[in-house]
């Protein structure tokens, strides 16, 4: 993640939609890709100090406050009805009139658009359904009970929300947002750590898994994580619940929720994938990586290179947080048998920029 320059000289951050120092407007302009102030032109117009575009808040931006991000207005009038890509992923978002959901969404959509951010640095597909992607990533939030009235009736039918993934589909149980919550079920389940952006990561990771690995590359992927067609999933769960994870998973397994089906090792190890690109991005653009030859192409580098540089910083930034007894920030110890998961990953980001690659011409074409 990169800090961008307001043009009061402050710092501006990848969250705010103010700044602190001129108290300017400012917000993520979709043309120059960057945190910008902008000047406002009328009521519902602004322009962006950096390019000049003219742009409209996201909906959830100007209703909610919940986005920082910008549209584009490409016509004389205003586009009054738009979300910006990362909005308009989500299909149910957090009941707005239960006290505490704002909060809990904003945080939501913060770690989501720092998702999105890391699918475009990587250059990955993805799309929603006013796209036509063939697998519509869609984003749903629902709270801990659903309540849905029976269509017809005044029945109410209670839904228990699960964290997951399901057809492009990745539903967050909004508790997930409230850090007291999340730390409960942290020390419950005896994790590392537990964040919400680390849910994201990882169900992202199930979704790759469908457009990239089913139907495509399966067989490579059974011989790297094992054949998900012989491990029963529920039996799998239950098992990791009722006994806990295999006794050899620090040798074998990125973490210890890997260990319960070759499936949620897949989309751990996609989540530790992501984690490394988006803390070696941040750690280049705030010159955290001192040497030049540091500089980290994301697209053509070695995986090697990449993991290197990823343990030598790990090692910093973990005692950095140890000095004030925080968690580890890089919990994760790369075995051989890790390293060749990870490169899979590698192989199948680079994969899934051929497919993106393919899509866009199809787009054009068409
Ligand atoms: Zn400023
Ligand atoms: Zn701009
Ligand atoms: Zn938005
Ligand atoms: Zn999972």
């Amino acid at each position: 993640m990169k800090i961008y320059p307001c043009q009061c000289g402050n710092t501006l951050h990848f969250e705010n939609s103010s700044c602190v120092v001129c108290h300017r407007e400012v917000g993520w302009c979709p043309v120059c890709e960057g945190i910008r102030s902008l000047d406002a032109v009328d009521a519902y117009t602004y322009s962006c100090n950096h390019c000049q575009s003219q742009l409209t808040k996201c909906l959830n931006y100007r209703d909610y406050q919940v986005c920082n991000r910008l549209v584009e207005v490409k016509t004389t009038w205003h586009e009054a009805n738009a979300y910006c890509k990362c909005c308009n992923l989500n299909r149910i978002v957090p009941d707005m009139t239960v006290p505490g959901n704002r909060e809990k969404w904003y945080n939501l959509e913060a770690a989501k658009r720092r998702l999105i951010y890391t699918l475009d640095l990587l250059n990955l597909p993805y799309g929603s359904i006013y796209d036509r992607f063939p697998l519509p990533l869609t984003f749903d939030f629902k709270g801990n009970v659903v309540q849905i009235t029976q269509a017809g009736t005044d029945a109410i039918i209670a839904e228990k929300v699960f964290t997951g993934h399901a057809d492009g589909t990745i539903t967050i149980n909004i508790e997930e947002a409230d850090p007291i919550e999340r730390e409960k079920l942290r020390v419950d389940f005896g994790e590392a750590r537990r964040t919400l952006i680390g849910h994201f990561h990882h169900e992202i990771g199930h979704y790759y898994w469908q457009l990239l690995v089913r139907n495509t590359c399966e067989e490579e992927c059974k011989a790297v994580f094992g054949d998900h067609t012989t491990f029963n999933y529920s039996y799998a769960m239950n098992q990791y619940y009722q006994y806990g994870p295999k006794l050899d998973w620090p040798l074998n397994y990125i973490s210890a929720y890997a260990s319960m089906h070759p499936w949620e090792d897949f989309a751990e190890t996609f989540r530790a994938y992501l984690e490394m690109i988006t803390i070696l991005d941040t750690a280049e653009s705030v010159h955290l990586l001192l040497e030049a030859e540091d500089a980290v192409d994301f697209e053509g580098a070695p995986f090697e290179n990449m993991l290197l540089k990823y343990e030598e910083l790990g090692i910093k930034l973990n005692e950095m947080n140890r000095t004030l007894g925080l968690l580890d920030m890089v919990p994760e110890v790369f075995t051989p048998a890790v390293i060749l998961k990870m490169k899979f990953i590698h192989k199948l980001v680079k994969q899934g920029r051929l497919l993106k690659n393919n899509l866009q011409k199809q787009v054009v074409f068409a």
